[in-house]
């Protein structure tokens, strides 16, 4: 059975908003987990706010098609979201972990709404287009932050580790 490219967009557009929905438990799950690191904290919760309101634009854009999230697959992907939120826990190096997993989530969202992009300019969804081009950016920014605290936490966490050693 044929899919058309308006049934892929929408089906594309329904994963997106079960991916925020991940996104809100993997940034309640990351918060708590960067003690020492308060700028990550602040960050974190400037892009969960973000997270909240992308996740009622999508709801948006699938209910302008009639469509709404499907909540079965949203439920199968929170409760992946939470096992993988738990992986590490009793690691050591968790404000690492918690920016390694946070950078990887943010590209991965970046891929989506790219895909999205394309697909809604090729189905003539153009009023789409703006909202999911500043989602983009937001992701991006958030993309480009981790990337440069990546590092900083990094040697913090490190040279913590050392002065820790030394004194024990
Ligand atoms: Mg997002
Ligand atoms: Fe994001």
């Amino acid at each position: 059975m044929a899919t058309t490219a308006m049934g892929m967009y929408l089906g594309w557009l329904r994963d997106a908003h079960a991916m925020e929905k991940q996104a809100l438990i993997q940034i309640d799950s990351q918060i708590p987990r960067v003690g020492d690191y308060p700028e990550m904290k602040v960050r974190l919760r400037q892009h969960r706010t973000e997270t909240e309101a992308q996740l009622q634009e999508i709801e948006r854009l699938l209910q302008r098609h009639d469509t709404s999230a499907s909540m079965l697959k949203d439920v199968a992907s929170s409760v992946m979201a939470g096992s993988q939120a738990l992986g590490g826990m009793f690691m050591s190096d968790v404000p690492v972990k918690a920016a390694q997993m946070s950078f990887t989530f943010e590209n991965y969202e970046i891929a989506i709404y790219r895909t999205l992009i394309v697909a809604a300019e090729i189905c003539g969804d153009t009023a789409a287009m703006p909202v999911l081009k500043r989602i983009l950016e937001e992701e991006m920014a958030m993309a480009d932050w981790l990337a440069d605290h990546l590092e900083q936490v990094t040697r913090q966490f490190l040279q913590n580790a050392d002065a820790t050693a030394s004194v024990t």
